[in-house]
């Protein structure tokens, strides 16, 4: 039989489908009659059936399959027929789900194999032929079943892939991140004692550099901590009113202050009030700037840009730095995604994950243009009044 694909089954869902056709062979005259009225119904000139007779055919089957089933969930039904545990059956199919599914098989093989039969007995026959079980209504049934039980599967165990390796990659960034803080402040405060010990003062520069690599294991945990509600969905923010102007301009200067290597021009209205979290905004444009500073070349100016779109403010930052390829696009909002994997310009490859959640939980939205070699601008808004 040619004009119909065999469907590739496992020697599982094989079985399944001959238990399956012993089970029914007992409705085989009950289909039939149904069969026989479908038939009756569509257009008598029509060599083959239409698209409308064959819905009907299909809808006719299914439910005098499910009739047999009866009000049970073809979840039990399998687990009763197969044998196979109920939890690696359990997919919450009902009725409504494998009727719908049904129906994004119009194309499927029995459609195929019905044009090619016009005459009910004899496609009775096909149907319930051991040969041809591939091709009858539990083929249908079943490889609907089974299609969308393995991709369920599959799709677990991709999430669990990735989450197994996410979190060792987590694992190892943490442990590496922490490393180096801790191992720099407990050098100074070794040099420190030392030079207590010996009757001399400690410097005031050690104490600094104590304090700078502490601040930095501060940040390293609250953006843990972030990541982690985010992670498990727990992030919120506290609204007020604030004023975007304010804060963009309050990011800038002290930007320019910590890193005057960078001219930083501002473009903004006198004021544009939304409805924020004032301390997350703040973080948000802080990242922002921060790593416009930080890939960027000394001396390159960095642009940041407030105005109102419609109901929106929209906060931008330009910087002419080394600019992200289209690929590291794709990742660029996704945890620990360091593009140059940079030995030299520190960070953990969270900022812009927690950024994103931010100006989400804020109903906003966050993206980026960018050019390799030329620059990138980083824009988010937020919505006005809500
Ligand atoms: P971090 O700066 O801590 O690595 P982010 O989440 O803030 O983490 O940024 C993720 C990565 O995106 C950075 O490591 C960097 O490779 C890239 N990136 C972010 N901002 C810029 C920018 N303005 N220009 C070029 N690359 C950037």
């Amino acid at each position: 039989m040619d004009g119909y694909e065999i469907l590739p089954l496992d020697e599982n869902t094989r079985n399944v489908l001959v238990e399956l056709a012993r089970r029914l062979r007992p409705y085989q005259d009950q289909l039939a009659r149904r069969w026989e009225e479908a038939f009756a119904a569509s257009a008598p000139q029509q060599r083959g059936l239409s698209d409308k007779s064959i819905q009907l055919i299909i809808n006719t089957l299914v439910s005098v399959f499910f009739e047999y089933v009866g009000e049970g969930r073809i979840d039990d039904y399998l687990h009763e027929v197969t044998g196979l545990s109920e939890q690696y059956i359990e997919s919450g199919l009902s009725y409504e789900t494998m009727i719908s599914a049904m129906h994004l098989y119009e194309e499927a093989s029995l459609p195929l194999l019905m044009r090619e039969y016009t005459d009910p007995p004899a496609l009775m026959e096909v149907l319930f032929a051991q040969d041809h079980l591939y091709h009858n209504i539990l083929i249908l049934v079943a490889s609907t079943y089974f299609g969308r039980l393995n991709d369920e599967i599959r799709s677990r165990a991709e999430q669990l892939q990735e989450s197994y390796t996410r979190h060792e990659q987590f694992v190892s960034m943490v442990a590496h991140e922490l490393r180096s803080p801790l191992s720099v402040i407990l050098g100074y405060i070794q040099l420190a004692i030392q030079a207590v010990n010996r009757g001399k003062g400690v410097e005031i520069e050690t104490l600094q550099r104590v304090l700078t690599h502490a601040q930095r294991l501060k940040r390293l945990m609250e953006d843990l901590q972030d990541a982690s509600s985010i992670d498990v969905g727990r992030f919120g923010v506290r609204k007020g009113v604030c004023d975007v102007v304010a804060i963009a301009t309050e990011s800038a200067r002290q930007l320019a202050a910590a890193d005057p290597k960078h001219p930083i021009a501002i473009q903004a209205p006198d004021s544009l009030l939304t409805l924020c979290d004032i301390d997350r905004i703040t973080q948000v444009v802080d990242n922002l700037v921060g790593n416009a500073a930080k890939y960027s070349a000394e001396g390159s100016e960095i642009r940041v840009t407030v105005r109102q779109l419609e109901d929106k403010a929209v906060v931008s930052v330009e910087d002419q730095g080394y600019g992200i390829s289209a690929e590291d696009m794709q990742v660029l909002f996704q945890p620990f995604s360091r593009l140059y994997r940079q030995t030299e310009v520190k960070g953990t490859g969270l900022g812009l994950f927690i950024t994103k959640a931010i100006v989400e939980a804020h109903g906003g939205s966050i993206w980026a243009e960018s050019e390799p070699g030329k620059g990138s601008t980083f824009s988010f808004s937020l919505p006005i009044g809500s």
